[in-house]
């Protein structure tokens, strides 16, 4: 069963005078819901790496093989914040296609994945899916959510996924943390989060970004393995996140062709 989104595209300002992460990333991956404002951030980030494309790619797959390997773990609950405009296969196509029950709760923050709600809502009949819009610099929001309790249960294992999200928020040590807190044992943390350890132009990047006013974060290798205080951090650890697990036979991505860290923990 599916929830339907409230009021779906009630009272949505969607700001279009300034670019929003969510459309620069989409229109970046090739995506139609973008704005001027966005196209042009979009266009001066590319400008200066060509081959932000691949690596945002590269996280889209990195993101599938988390979910596999998650779903291989007998886990069933998710909840995936900063989930962005859906791009096909959306996580829960990925998760559904080998656990069919599974229940996924979507979060994000910007009004304009909230009105395309309705196509990450469209799960299987066995599992559950919802849309929560709540900003993760207020975490209590999402945690207080009564869809979110409707739909999770807090008592059996929930994978917590944070995908190319945690650079637009300061705070990402506490925001982990608070979200974490309130699930079980046997509940999994999976990440890809941006560095200026790995490509060249990843400052740079952060910089056109903040500039246009979307602050950007980049965090070293210790602060993210910070993130996963008190988990058991999984094989490989905190590694460039071509290199999280590559399918067999895959050859990943060189390190300086991808801006991004990748994990996943497990709390014991
Ligand atoms: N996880 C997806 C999308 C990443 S783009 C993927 O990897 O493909 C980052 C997303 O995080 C955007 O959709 C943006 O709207 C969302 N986001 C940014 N700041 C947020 C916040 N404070 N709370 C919730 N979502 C946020």
């Amino acid at each position: 069963m599916s929830d339907a989104p409230h009021n779906p595209i009630d009272a949505v300002d969607l700001q279009t005078n300034r670019p929003h992460s969510a459309r620069v990333y989409d229109y970046i991956m090739g995506g139609k819901d973008n704005f001027a404002a966005d196209r042009e951030t979009a266009a001066t980030v590319l400008a200066d790496w060509p081959g932000l494309r691949t690596s945002m790619l590269a996280n889209r797959a990195c993101m599938h093989r988390m979910a596999r390997y998650l779903t291989g773990r007998g886990v069933r609950q998710f909840i995936d914040v900063g989930t962005g405009i859906p791009s096909s296969p959306n996580l829960h196509e990925v998760i559904q296609r080998t656990a069919p029950d599974a229940r996924i709760v979507y979060v994000d923050n910007d009004p304009i994945v909230l009105t395309h709600a309705r196509a990450l809502l469209t799960g299987t009949p066995e599992g559950r899916i919802a849309y929560i819009q709540a900003d993760m610099r207020t975490p209590e929001t999402l945690l207080g959510d009564a869809t979110l309790h409707q739909v999770i249960d807090l008592s059996r294992p929930v994978a917590l996924t944070v995908i190319a999200m945690l650079q637009f928020v300061e705070h990402a040590q506490q925001v982990v943390e608070a979200l974490l807190r309130p699930l079980p044992s046997g509940s999994y943390l999976a990440i890809t989060i941006p560095t200026g350890e790995l490509a060249p132009e990843s400052e740079r990047l952060a910089r056109e970004y903040t500039d246009r006013g979307i602050p950007m974060y980049l965090r070293g290798r210790a602060e993210v393995e910070r993130l996963f205080t008190g988990l058991d951090l999984l094989d490989p650890g905190v590694v460039p996140m071509p290199r999280w697990q590559p399918d067999p036979g895959e050859e990943p991505l060189p390190d300086a062709a991808t801006n991004m860290y990748a994990a996943v923990g497990r709390k014991p």
